[in-house]
Order: C-alpha cells, then structure tokens, then sequence
C-alpha cells in the first residue's frame, strides 16, 4: 500500500484529504485529481456538533475556519409548520434540563404536561432558548451545575470556501492536488481499480482509491457496478433548488426549515449571505413552479442563478467495493433536512482511517468498515423518517407520508417512546435521546403515559423542579451576547475582495 487516489475535490474530497494528510503524516503518496470545468455540487452549507471530532483530528483553528468560510453559529434546526401548519419547534443541540434521581427530565415534563401544568417543552434545552433569543457564547465546561456548561453548537458556513479552506490544509500536510477530468478507468484483471486516465491523456496509477466524485459514483457504480439501496419511497424529495440571498439582520444561530406542501425550504444564516433551498418531490411539484416558489420566499435580494439538483435518496450497497471506498454524495445521499452529509462524509473518513488496510485488502475489514457504515446510515434514516411520517399536514405528500409503512428499526422505537415515553441510544447511532425527544414532542407524538416512577415525587416537587430549570436556563440566556456580536469579535469574515 503506497498510493492513495482521492478522485474528486468537493467537500468531502477535500475532508478526506486534510484528514488523511494530518494523520497518515506522509506514510502513503496521496493525490487528490478534481476537475474545475465539472466543479462541485456547491450546497451543503449546515452542520452538526459532531464536526467538532473532525475539527480537531485535523487541529483546526476555530475562528480562522470561521473567518474564512463566512461561517456563524448553529445551536439546532427551527422546523416551521412541519407536525402542523402554525407550528413550530427546534430541535436544538445537547442536553434537555437534568436528570432527576435516574431519571430523564422529560418524564417529570410528560407528567406535569397530563396534568396541564407544563411550560413549553423549549424552556428546558438553553441551546433552543437561546437559538430562539438570538443569543450565542461558547460553553465554559468549567461550569457543571450550569446550563452555560452544556451549549453545544455546530457551524454554518460557505461550502465552496470550505473545501477551498481545508485544500489548503491537505497541501500544507503533503496531498498532490492535479487538475483533470477523468474520462476512463483501468481495471486489473482481478477486477480490483487499476488507473484512471484523464482527458489529455495522462494515467494515474494508485493501490487504493477514495471516490467522492459526487452523485456521479465515477469509481464505485460507474466501473464497479456495485448497486444501490434505494430509500425514496421513505423518502420521497427528489430534488432541489438552491440560491442564495443577500444577508438580513439578525444572525439567526440556527437553520430554518420550512415545510411546504411539495416538499420544504432551508435558510442558512451565513456572515455575507444567507443559503437558500428548496428540497421536494417532483411527482407533486414541476421544477419551474418549485423555482417560483422558493424565489417567491427570500428574505433578501437574490443574488445568483437558482442551482437545480436532482438526487435519489439512499445508499451504495457496499460502500467499500475492492479498492475503492465511496465517501460523501458519491456513497449516497440522505437529504440535508438535519444538516447530516457532512457528518457522514466524516466518519466515513474516520472509519476508514481505523480500519486502513496494511496491504492487500481483507474481506473481514472491509465487511466491518460496511456493517458499520450501513447501521449509521440505517439509523440517520429513521430519524429523517421520523419528521416526515409524523405529521398532520394537508397535501398529498404529506398524506403519502403520514401513511407509509415505517422501516421496522424505527417502528420499534416509535412503538416503544408511545407507550411511555421511553427512548434508548442504540450503539453508536447519531442521534443522542435528547434529539429523538425533542423531534418525537416537536412532531406531536405526545407519549402515552411516562415512567411509573414519576409518582414517587409530588405535583408541586415536579413543578418545582421544572421551574428551577427553566427560570435557571432563562436567566442564563439573558446574560448571554448577542450572536451577531458574538461572531463579530470572535471570527469576522474577511471583507469581499
Ligand atoms: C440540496 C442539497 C443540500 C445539502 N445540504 C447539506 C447540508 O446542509 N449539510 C450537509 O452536511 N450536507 C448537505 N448536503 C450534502 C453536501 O452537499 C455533500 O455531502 C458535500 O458537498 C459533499 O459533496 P461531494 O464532495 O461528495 O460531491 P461534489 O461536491 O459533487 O464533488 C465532486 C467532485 O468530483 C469531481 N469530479 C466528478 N467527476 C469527475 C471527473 N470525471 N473527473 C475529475 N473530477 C471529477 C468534481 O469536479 C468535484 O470536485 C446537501 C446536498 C444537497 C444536494
């Protein structure tokens, strides 16, 4: 194993790359080919705090990142009209008040709630109160008993200056960057990927490649017709539009996503501009009268084309085929309504690291690096599942959503949270309980009963338990900086050139 072939310089051609040199520190050759006549997919603009593992694998420093990818804070998604038209919620970021004996908060908060005697279910999460007051500060870990002590955040920023960013960072650690578009693909007689071959005729050889060529799969569907598990009938969008628009006050720290009747609508909040998009399915829904809409529903001045995007939601049925590993839209696409590509462009880029073969390939290592990938994928799935089927939306794909059979991993944890409110991580799946609470509660899946043990505490003990938690998170919140203000001193984007 001397030579690494990473083909394609989007996000996750560049995350793979900086990775791969920070910690391979030169032990393989590692080339990166892009092609700038093809370019990138130019979206995917909105992250989760898991990026933070990645950020300081590669030692990433915080506010340059920031400054030069325009980016701003994340402390969680606002869903608008998604259970219903009128409502809406936040899934924010980390923990949900305290546990109580053993016992999590949204017990006493379901008990309280029978009796008509809760608060908003958001006065509980300091990510989601402060998303929604427009404030932002880093945590201070030093303070445990302190809601201030869990903020937990992602960011937001231009994805082309992203990969722009850590392309810098690859060269800095070694990686060979060559410009050329791929035209064929060599194959051994083994049927393992020998070479490509580039437009003007030069070959480039490797031991093992890394396909993030993007929807196009050029390695691991085009040469290797590995197959593809397709999810659209449980997730039904099919396609977007994306533009942005000029920046409006104030710096929300959060995503918005907005649903429409074919489909929904991102806004993210950037330094310079704000992302806009539209994600829907073309069977309710042509592609001008979507354009119409989103452009229709800017909160600022358009300020390019619409990109148009097509997509089929699912994944490769093997992402590791041979010598090749597909990473990023190449290996499949889950589509961006909790911001999770990204994430998984970076485990898969971690995963691979922890199980990088020493020569030739072995058949367990690759079946591991798949059953890991496949239950990560399986269970992001659900969850995005989860914000569809649940709904009470008029329409007819939100009627097709909210009637469709559900993939029985999420059945059983549906069925489980119903009866009484219970919910538990399975391995190392993505989401934490606090995220499946808030978007189970969010969506209108109110459990039916909570854990019997709720009754060794009184009314008014629950009441003021809740009380104390919420008017602790209130009063942190207002002494903490605006966001604006916050990115302003902290990582002000360098003024446009
Ligand atoms: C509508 C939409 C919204 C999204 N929003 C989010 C989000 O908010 N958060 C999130 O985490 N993710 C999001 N994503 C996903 C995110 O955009 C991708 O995961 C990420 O950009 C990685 O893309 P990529 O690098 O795999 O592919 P691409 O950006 O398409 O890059 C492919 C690369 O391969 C090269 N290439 C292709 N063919 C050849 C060839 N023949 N020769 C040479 N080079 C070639 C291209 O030049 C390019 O460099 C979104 C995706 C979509 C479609």
């Amino acid at each position: 194993m001397r030579k690494i072939l990473i083909v394609g310089g989007g996000t996750a051609g560049w995350m793979t790359a900086a990775l791969f040199g920070k910690l391979f520190q030169g032990l393989y050759d590692i080339e990166l080919v892009e092609s700038e006549a093809i370019g990138t997919v130019g979206v995917g603009e909105a992250t989760i705090p898991a990026i933070k593992k990645y950020n300081e694998l590669i030692e990433l420093d915080e506010p340059e990142f920031m400054r030069r990818t325009n980016a701003t804070f994340k402390l969680g998604v606002q869903f608008v009209d998604w259970w219903k038209p009128g409502h809406s919620y936040i899934h924010g970021f980390g923990v949900i008040g305290q546990d109580w004996e053993w016992l999590r908060c949204h017990h006493y908060w379901l008990r309280a709630n029978q009796r008509g005697r809760a608060r908003d279910f958001a006065d509980y999460s300091i990510n989601t109160a402060a998303a929604l007051a427009g404030k932002f500060m880093h945590a201070r870990p030093e303070m445990k008993e302190s809601p201030i002590g869990h903020i937990a955040y992602a960011f937001q920023f231009d994805a082309t200056l992203y990969a722009k960013y850590l392309r810098g960072l690859a060269e800095q650690h070694g990686v060979r960057r060559t410009e050329g578009k791929i035209v064929d693909v060599g194959m051994h007689d083994s049927g393992d990927i020998a070479s490509v071959t580039l437009e003007d005729g030069r070959k480039l050889d490797a031991d093992f490649f890394i396909d993030c060529s993007g929807f196009r799969g050029l390695l691991i569907e085009q040469a290797l017709k590995t197959g593809y598990d397709d999810w659209t009938h449980w997730l039904p969008c099919d396609r977007a539009i994306a533009v942005p628009c000029s920046r409006v006050a104030p710096l929300t720290p959060y995503t918005r996503a907005t649903a429409r009747d074919a489909g929904w609508q991102w806004r993210i909040p950037l330094q310079h501009r704000t992302g806009n998009g539209f994600v829907y399915s073309s069977k309710y829904i042509d592609d001008d009268s979507a354009e119409k809409l989103l452009l229709a529903n800017l909160d600022g001045e358009q300020l390019a084309n619409p990109n148009r995007l097509r997509f089929v939601t699912g994944k490769r049925r093997k992402m590791w085929n041979r010598n090749c590993v597909a990473i990023g839209l190449s290996a499949g696409f889950l589509e961006p309504i909790e911001s999770t590509s990204i994430h998984l462009v970076q485990s898969s880029a971690i995963r691979l690291v922890q199980l990088f073969p020493d020569g030739a390939t072995d058949q367990s290592t690759i079946d591991e690096f798949n059953r890991q990938t496949d239950f990560e994928w399986e269970r992001v799935r659900d969850f995005l599942i989860l914000h569809y089927w649940a709904n009470e939306r008029p329409g007819d794909l939100w009627e097709y959503c909210r009637t469709m059979d559900l993939p029985a991993t999420l059945r059983r944890k549906v069925d489980l949270w119903r009866s009484n409110g219970r919910i538990f991580r399975e391995d190392e799946e993505l989401f934490s309980e606090e995220s499946w609470i808030e978007v189970f509660l969010g969506q209108g899946l109110v459990p039916r009963s909570h854990d019997p043990l709720v009754a060794i505490k009184s009314d008014p003990q629950i009441d003021q338990f809740l009380g104390n938690i919420a008017s602790t998170i209130s009063r942190c919140v207002d002494v903490m900086p605006a966001h604006d203000e916050y990115v302003g001193k902290y990582c002000p984007a360098e003024p446009v050139a």
